[in-house]
């Protein structure tokens, strides 16, 4: 199958051939001719399956064939979006696709950035926008936005969407659109909220889905590593220094741990900085643009900010904390191994982390190889060198360490020791130096950690 068998225009086909695909993907395929007829679209596909090209380029296709416009315009097609970063991604991907057709124009609206320069753009008039809710209801509040023109309708990554708590401000956009017009939803899960959303929205639905979700992750060499949670930071630091990585992303559960990580690398010499939802947009954007540029070695994220990161053939995504959502696993390891490159993705497992490595293993139907990396297997005590890089006194290895956690006074308090050390420990959880054959993991009795377990971990 040949991009050009799909009623592309000539235009199109060119800035595919830039970008140098030669055949479209699955999704592609099967989306795009059923989008140039007009049909509302129910698409099961997740990042990594080319599905932003699979809804912008029939968008362009449709927008381009159509009577050209003159003077200002009413934007025609709206595309809503979870983030920030996936805002940015699907704006530059229609520019990228819509380079030879210099007339279209494409206002990206998000939140976290001043809102006059989004003003005077769509006053200027646009096509098409690419939105995340919170900030198109302001505008559509301030009257700022006219969308009385929109034909189109995309809920990419609706699943996300939901999850995020958008669907009454899903619900209030849809009150101001026009009833006439074509919807595409895209989502990589489907629960009983999206279908309800899906039946409400679309109106005899196409259904597209691309081979089992796990077809995007075939290429990523998949690992486990078990270690202890107090040691994984230290297994990161040598992990990167062993075998000289240049870029690695890294996922934690929470912001402050991503903070503490990145703070604790860059103690060890690794250029290391942390994006989460906590952080200002030109914050967040420096960090991206220095992990491109290769200043930043370890860039260590959330899963909602690494959202829409886009990076072509990033080699090593590493789990320092397993997702508690399996399907946010395969949203991760999606982030190296892109349309056809291939890449390496690690997951550090605590003992407490079995149940999410069950789930994982569950919904990709295979095991993840497992090995234990020399001298951080799960009860091995940390080197001289990781001791003496933990800022914390320390219980003398020949005595009981609960002593001194039942003694009332703190060894980790946040006062005598840096937020960094220690990572992954809480008041009252094993020393680092507790001896081996203690360790749950050896014990077989899986332990749930309640606090981080708790919620999910946006
Ligand atoms: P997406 O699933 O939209 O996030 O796209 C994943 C990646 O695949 C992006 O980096 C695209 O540039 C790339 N891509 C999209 N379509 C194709 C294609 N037909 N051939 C090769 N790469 C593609």
């Amino acid at each position: 199958m040949f991009f050009a068998e799909l009623g592309l225009a000539p235009e199109l086909l060119r800035a595919i051939a830039d970008e140098g695909y030669t055949q479209p993907t699955p999704i592609q395929a099967q989306a795009i001719p059923l989008v140039i007829a007009g049909r509302d679209l129910l698409a099961a596909a997740q990042t990594g399956t080319g599905k932003t090209a699979a809804f912008t380029l029939p968008i362009l296709q449709k927008l381009n064939s159509a009577v050209a416009i003159n003077g200002p315009r009413l934007a025609r097609v709206l595309v809503l979006v979870p983030t920030r970063e996936l805002a940015a991604q699907v704006g530059e991907s229609v520019r990228t696709y819509g380079r030879h057709l210099p007339a279209m124009k494409t206002a990206i609206i998000f939140g976290g950035v001043g809102i006059n320069p989004q003003i005077d753009l769509l006053k200027r008039g646009v096509d098409i926008i690419v939105a995340t809710p919170g900030r198109l209801l302001d505008h559509v509040q301030q009257r700022t936005v006219n969308l009385s023109g929109i034909q189109m309708l995309v809920l990419d990554e609706a699943d996300r969407m939901l999850d995020m708590g958008f669907i009454r401000d899903i619900r209030r956009v849809l009150t101001v659109l026009p009833k006439q017009r074509q919807n595409l939803l895209f989502s990589a899960t489907f629960n009983g909220e999206i279908r309800s959303l899906a039946e409400g929205l679309l109106h005899n639905p196409a259904s597209v889905e691309v081979a089992p979700r796990n077809s995007a992750v075939e290429l990523i060499a998949q690992r486990v590593h078990p270690v202890d949670k107090a040691r994984k930071t230290a297994l990161i630091a040598h992990l990167v220094k062993a075998g000289d990585w240049k870029q690695v992303l890294v996922f934690t559960r929470t912001k402050h741990g991503a903070n503490r990580l990145a703070e604790q690398l860059v103690r060890e010499g690794i250029q290391s900085d942390a994006i989460h939802g906590n952080k200002s947009q030109n914050a967040r954007t420096r960090a991206l643009a220095d992990f491109k540029a290769g200043k930043v070695r370890v860039l260590v994220a959330t899963d909602i900010a690494a959202r829409g990161i886009d990076i072509d053939m990033l080699p090593h995504v590493i789990n320092h904390e397993l997702p508690n959502v399996p399907e946010d696993y395969v949203h991760r390891i999606g982030r190296t191994g892109r349309a056809g490159s291939s890449g390496e993705a690690i997951s550090l497992v605590s003992s407490d982390e079995r149940q999410q490595l069950k789930d994982i293993q569950r919904l990709l139907r295979r095991e993840i190889p497992s090995s234990i990396i020399e001298g951080f297997g799960p009860g091995s005590a940390p080197s001289q060198a990781e001791l003496a890089a933990r800022a914390v006194p320390l219980t003398p290895r020949h005595e009981d360490p609960r002593k001194h956690a039942n003694n009332g006074r703190r060894n980790d308090s946040r006062n005598n020791r840096p937020a960094s050390a220690g990572a992954g420990r809480r008041p009252g959880s094993p020393s680092p130096a507790k001896p081996a054959h203690s360790h749950g993991h050896r014990q077989g009795q899986p332990q749930r950690d309640a606090g981080s377990r708790a919620g999910k971990p946006r």
